[in-house]
């Protein structure tokens, strides 16, 4: 990091070139006209791992539904999920319900105005926290996230890998030291975000041309853009095989809550086993939980791709003689309009028509 050291004394200038450079730049989102703790809050956390364009209809149809901490603590949990349908992990939505229960409780229904006893809440991460109390609240607190890690490692072509912790907090010990306070705090923040969104971008050749910083920028200087930043390489996803039923009596289909624990926990289903079954092994399992099956069929496959897993899928639909009293038996309208199901089972869910 030696080296690193030596081109420190940029940050500052950097900074101020940036908050001239995004206020003119800025492109107008529904959470920036107007940015409350609660408004910040709810979009930093639907735009954890969800593209901006995808999460602006949601953001609307959320905040049109909970416009406030109040609303969100007495929310059913199932019409929770379903406004949440489609954004994937789940654990976000419940975790905010959990964070408004607490405020409500605990703080009078207002958030914190310091970073670290936001950390406290359900949910809310080093970054979430950063992001809310430098936006909302103006205090000299970094967001530092992919995007972030990103531009400053190019700017000071530094080759510390980012994956390790610790060059996450070198960084935002570094960015704090220049932070700026009040309406600038929030400005820096999202405009270091926009700048690796637009800019400085992950994926291909970085937009130096039009970078506010590419007169500073060291790995620019030296035609290193691309070798930035180093990242150690990760450990290939699991895959995991499992058989999905589709059980049908008349026109009602099965449908269960997943184990409390574990991946997509809590979350509705259709009934799902470990492993790629035969039409027989299928049709064993049925016998086992005394369910009359009266004809068993192969209708199709899946994959799902989550953070470290995948999940390879083969389904069968069981036309069923009575139903089974451990399921909840509904037409597929009436899962579409109660029933919030995981992402990976949307393909499953599409058969049911
Ligand atoms: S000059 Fe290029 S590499 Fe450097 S921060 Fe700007 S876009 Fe990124």
């Amino acid at each position: 990091m030696s080296d690193t050291f030596e081109k420190l004394n940029i940050l500052p200038e950097a900074v101020s070139r940036i908050l001239r450079w995004y206020p003119v730049v800025r492109r107008i989102l529904p959470w920036r006209q107007n940015p409350t703790p609660y408004h910040t809050w709810i979009a930093e956390i639907m735009l954890q791992q969800t593209r901006i364009e995808a999460v602006i209809p949601y953001y609307t149809r959320f905040l049109k539904e909970l416009p406030d901490i109040q609303s969100l603590a007495v929310i059913p949990d199932d019409r929770l999920l379903k406004l949440w349908e489609g954004l994937g992990y789940y654990s976000r939505a419940r975790n905010l319900k959990k964070a408004a229960v607490l405020l409500m409780e605990q703080n009078g229904g207002s958030f914190p105005a310091s970073a670290a006893e936001l950390r406290k809440l359900p949910g809310i991460g080093e970054y979430t926290a950063g992001a809310i109390a430098s936006i909302a609240f103006g205090l000299p607190e970094p967001a530092v996230d992919g995007n972030v890690l990103r531009v400053i490692t190019r700017l000071l072509a530094c080759g510390e890998d980012i994956s390790d912790p610790k060059t996450k907090r070198f960084v935002k010990d570094l960015l704090r030291l220049h932070y700026p306070e009040g309406y600038e705090a929030g400005l820096l923040t999202e405009g270091i975000m926009e700048l690796g969104e637009t800019v400085c971008l992950p994926n291909g050749a970085p937009r130096c041309d039009v970078c506010p910083l590419n007169l500073l920028c060291a790995a620019h200087r030296e035609g290193t853009e691309l070798s930035f930043p180093v990242k150690a390489v990760r450990k290939p996803r699991r895959k995991e095989e499992k058989t999905v039923l589709l059980l049908r009596c008349g026109n009602r289909f099965a449908i269960r809550r997943r184990d409390s624990s574990g991946l997509l926990a809590g979350l509705w289903e259709f009934p799902t086993l470990d492993g790629f079954l035969t039409r027989e092994q299928v049709l064993r399992y049925a016998a086992s939980i005394k369910l009359p099956v009266c004809l068993a069929s192969l209708c199709g496959e899946a994959k799902h791709v989550f953070t470290h897993v995948e999940w390879h899928m083969s389904g069968y639909l069981l036309d069923c003689e009575a139903e089974h009293p451990d399921y909840i038996w509904l037409t597929p309208d009436e899962i579409a309009a109660d029933y919030s199901l995981p992402t990976a089972f949307r393909p499953w869910q599409k058969k049911l028509n």
